[in-house]
Parts: C-alpha cells; sequence; structure tokens
C-alpha cells in the first residue's frame, strides 16, 4: 500500500530500521505518532465508496488499515527485502494467516520437526481439522525434505535456527527443494531477525515474525508480522487479516517500530554475550555437551557462519543429572528471568522438557533430543559476567 513509499532499498539496513515507513503529517513531528483511531472520515459519500472499493487509497478502518500499523509493516518489509508486509495480533496470528491465506483443504505441508510448540499444535491440531495434511522433517536432512513431498504439497515451513536445540537449516538448499516440487517456502525468522538473516533473499517466498521478540526485544508486547510478495502477501494474507481480524494495535505497533531502531546493535550485542556465554559453558563442571551455532562443535556451524551474520541469542546445553540437576541450576539464579519467552534485553533461562516442550510426549522429546538436562537460555544484554556468576555451576554436586 502506498504509491508514495521510498525506495527504501538504496538506503543501508540502520538507516531503514531508523527511517522507513513514517510519512510525517502536518504537524512536522520527528518521531512516528501513534494513531489512536479506530475508524477514519470520508469527505464525502463518493470518497468513502472509492475507499471502501480500493479505488484510492486510504484509511477506512483499523482492523485493515491504521497509519501507525503501516508504518511498521512498510520498515520491516524493507528490513526484510519484501514487497509486502502484514501485521498481526501475535506471531501465532501471523503464521494461522498465512495458513488461511495460502491454503486450502486437500493440501499438504511439509515442516521442519523442531518448531515453535503452538505451531506445532496450530498445524497439527487445528489445521487438520480443515483438511489439511501436515508432515514433519528433520530440518537438516535435505533427503528428508524431499522424501516427504506428495502430488498435493503446497507449502514448506521452517524455523531456523530451531528451538531449542539451534539446529541450522540450509535455507537455499531447502528452497530449491520446494520450488521444484512446486510448494512455496515459508521460514519463521523470529530468533535471527532480518538483523542476521533474510530468507527472502535466500529464495524464501513468505517470512513469519513473532514480533514479541527480538523485534519489540524489551519484552513488552506480543505482535506478529508476515512479510512477502505483493499477491500472496499483500492480498492473500491481506485477505485473512481483512476479514477474520486478527490486527495488530496501533500502540503495539509504535513499540515495535521502537524496538526496529535499535535491532541491529541489540542483535549484535546479544550475539556477542551469547557467544562468550557458549564458550565459558563448554568449561563448567557437569556440562556434557552446548548447543550454539557459534561454536565450532555445532553441526552446521559453516552453515551458519554462511547463512547468518552473527550466530544469534538461543544457548542451549546439557547437564549431568537430568531434570533434578537442570532445576537446581535454574533454581540457584537469582538474577535470570526463569520464563519461557524469549528476545528480551533480560536474560531468560528455561527448561523446555517440562515447559515449551511438555505437552510433547516423551518418545517425541527424546527423538528431537531435547532431554531432561537440557536448559535454554535466551542471552540478554545484561554483563556477561553477571550472567555467568548468576549461573552457580559450584552448588550442582
Ligand atoms: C514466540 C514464537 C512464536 C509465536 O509468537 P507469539 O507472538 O507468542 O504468538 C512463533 N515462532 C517462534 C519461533 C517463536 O519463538
Amino acid at each position: 500500500m502506498g504509491s508514495d513509499r521510498e525506495d527504501w532499498s538504496r538506503y543501508g539496513f540502520s538507516t531503514r530500521a531508523v527511517r522507513a515507513g513514517h510519512r510525517r503529517t502536518n504537524e512536522g513531528e520527528n518521531a512516528e505518532p501513534i494513531f489512536t483511531t479506530s475508524s477514519f472520515i470520508f469527505e464525502n459519500a463518493a470518497q468513502a465508496a472509492a475507499r471502501f472499493a480500493y479505488e484510492e487509497e486510504g484509511n477506512v478502518y483499523s482492523r485493515f488499515t491504521n497509519p501507525t500499523v503501516r508504518t511498521f509493516e512498510e520498515r520491516l518489509a524493507a528490513l526484510e527485502g519484501g514487497e509486502s508486509c502484514v501485521a498481526t495480533s501475535s506471531g501465532m496470528a501471523a503464521i494461522m494467516a498465512t495458513c488461511m491465506g495460502l491454503l486450502s483443504a486437500g493440501d499438504h505441508v511439509v515442516s521442519s520437526r523442531s518448531i515453535f510448540g503452538s505451531t506445532r499444535l496450530l498445524f497439527s491440531n487445528i489445521f487438520t481439522r480443515f483438511g489439511v495434511e501436515f508432515d514433519y522433517v528433520a530440518a537438516t536432512e535435505a533427503d528428508a525434505w524431499r522424501a516427504a513431498v506428495k502430488s498435493n504439497t503446497k507449502m514448506f515451513f521452517l524455523e531456523t535456527p530451531a528451538n531449542p536445540l539451534t539446529e541450522v537449516c540450509d535455507i537455499a538448499e531447502v528452497e530449491e527443494i520446494a520450488h521444484a516440487s512446486g510448494a512455496i517456502l515459508v521460514v519463521d525468522n523470529c530468533f535471527c531477525t532480518p538483523a542476521l538473516q533474510q530468507p527472502l533473499r535466500l529464495g524464501a517466498d513468505v517470512v513469519v515474525h513473532s514480533a514479541t521478540k527480538y523485534l519489540d526485544g524489551q519484552g513488552r508486547c506480543v505482535g506478529g508480522a508476515v512479510v512477502g510478495d505483493a499477491q500472496m502477501v499483500g492480498e492473500q494474507v491481506f485477505g485473512v487479516l481483512r476479514s477474520a481480524g486478527p490486527c495488530m494495535s496501533p500502540f503495539n505497533a509504535w513499540v515495535f517500530l521502537k524496538g526496529l531502531e535499535t535491532l541491529d546493535i541489540r542483535m549484535r550485542a546479544i550475539s556477542d554475550n551469547a557467544n562468550r556465554l557458549a564458550r565459558w559453558l563448554t568449561e563448567q563442571p557437569g556440562v556434557e555437551r552446548v548447543y550454539y551455532p557459534g561454536l565450532e562443535s555445532h553441526p552446521q556451524w559453516q552453515l551458519a557462519a554462511r547463512q547468518q551474520s552473527a550466530p544469534g541469542g538461543i544457548v542451549a546445553f546439557d547437564v549431568a543429572g537430568g531434570q533434578a540437576a537442570a532445576w537446581k541450576l535454574i533454581d540457584h539464579t537469582r538474577m535470570l528471568s526463569i520464563t519461557a519467552n524469549l528476545g528480551d534485553v533480560k536474560t531468560t533461562i528455561t527448561h523446555p522438557a517440562t515447559t515449551t516442550h511438555g505437552r510433547w510426549s516423551a518418545p517425541a522429546r527424546a527423538e528431537a533430543g531435547i532431554g531432561d538436562g537440557l536448559i535454554r537460555i535466551a542471552v540478554g544484554l545484561e554483563d556477561i559476567a553477571d550472567i555467568q556468576n548468576d549461573l552457580r555451576f559450584d552448588e550442582l554436586e
């Protein structure tokens, strides 16, 4: 939307993050205004008719057009390198709207196995009731993606790095398999954000986001977004938003706009902290294995170095002694936030087997490699020494 949109592609990433999408009003404001209005006034009946018919661009009703939300959409589109962006009320609403906009009963989806828990439930428990079929594959095995294709495969869906073990999936490789099969590729880019990885530039068709995480970056609001081309996202996914209504509030859009302004420096600082924490963890007593794409011991660390501009903020590790030891370590922290959220400047610590992946069956967890001694840390921006000091490995014995 917006034929007067500036061509932001000639500007650098940080410039786009700070400036894209804001059309200054007559008041001459420097910061983006929050338009807290549900509807908009037309000059006359004919204009109302033209706006409703999409013959004239302009605001109608904040379920589907709001200037603050549109500023966020244009800014995120400029960062991901997409033509269109649709903001949603949550990350799950973004994934739901993507599926509703692009799939029909009878379609088949191939998804990576290690996806966000609610995404798996949305696919397996809800969309299957509407006649969509799903198969799950190991994200890092190209042959598994290829073998899962059926005549009705319409979409590939993947998350990289995956939660919580940070497996990295080769987006360009899976893109080739998807397109050779006539399917589209959707990538959940929540963990990297466009600051570290831009899936559309690697051939993906659609990017989905939980803006709740790093785009906000300070743990304040729930929101999401879908980015892609003008047809699939600008029309089909937007059509779902317009009719079904899981829209973003203008206030939340404004918070996310402020988050985007510091996205690049935050993601780099968080990656630095996470890299230092991961290396330090490998030397701690009782730590059996550390999972982090920046470590040379990570099975896909070279792919991560190619595909991402930094390894990101999620570090996972196994402690000896299973759940009891993991809970002890978590409970002995004083500063770290015990919460399953991530993408905050505050470092969070969580036990996946009993929280984010607690509703998975034990065999499903074992197959995915999520052990009882696994701990996930989403590294924030505190001093690295304080994060380290808060993990009392000496008390594990
Ligand atoms: C949190 C998350 C989601 C869902 O986002 P919400 O904003 O909580 O609805 C989807 N994908 C990933 C990878 C996430 O971490």
